[in-house]
């Protein structure tokens, strides 16, 4: 297994719409291990493949706190919302250091293909589905700062321009 470096807002890759996978092959596997030892070391609870540079639709998802049962989702698509939203600090591992506000759908229903190349369907609540709500936007080339209103997106892309210049990001 191998830690891979996390792609940072500004990386080309995080705004490129991931493509489907094909077939869940060995490399997949691979994939998916590697991506699950940077999001552990990073102290993530969700991590997208374009996040470590690869732009494929895999991301990964693990909320709970022991760090035992990961979701590894392949394709995801997320097939219906409930219409009750709700709000909870959000940060991004391709944000270091921003948590801000965003308000999503509470339930959804997401179809995935495993690991084993099993189809799935399940519903999800509170943190899961705000998580896998963030992650397939990774995948669709949509990042948690595009649901900000636009004076705050420029204030955290400012800062973020300074961090770059002081060589911080
Ligand atoms: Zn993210």
């Amino acid at each position: 297994m191998a830690i891979f470096e996390i792609k940072k807002y500004g990386d080309p890759i995080l705004r490129e719409k991931a493509k489907v996978i094909l077939k869940v092959d060995d490399g997949i596997k691979k994939l998916a291990c590697n991506m699950l030892e940077t999001m552990y070391s990073a102290h993530g609870v969700g991590l997208a493949a374009p996040q470590i540079g690869v732009s494929l639709r895999l991301c990964i998802i693990d909320v709970d706190l022991n760090k035992k049962s990961p979701s590894v989702m392949i394709n995801p698509v997320i097939v219906s919302c409930d219409e009750n939203k709700i709000s909870g600090r959000e940060g991004c591992l391709s944000f270091p250091g921003f948590y801000e506000n965003v308000k999503r759908h509470d339930g959804i229903v997401v179809q995935y293909t495993n690991l084993n190349g099993e189809e799935l369907e399940i519903e999800v609540q509170s943190l899961f589905s705000i998580a896998i709500q963030h992650e397939v936007d990774h995948l669709d080339a949509k990042l948690f700062i595009d649901y900000l209103p636009e004076w705050k997106r420029r204030f955290i892309e400012k800062k973020i321009k300074r961090n770059r210049n002081a060589g911080n990001w």
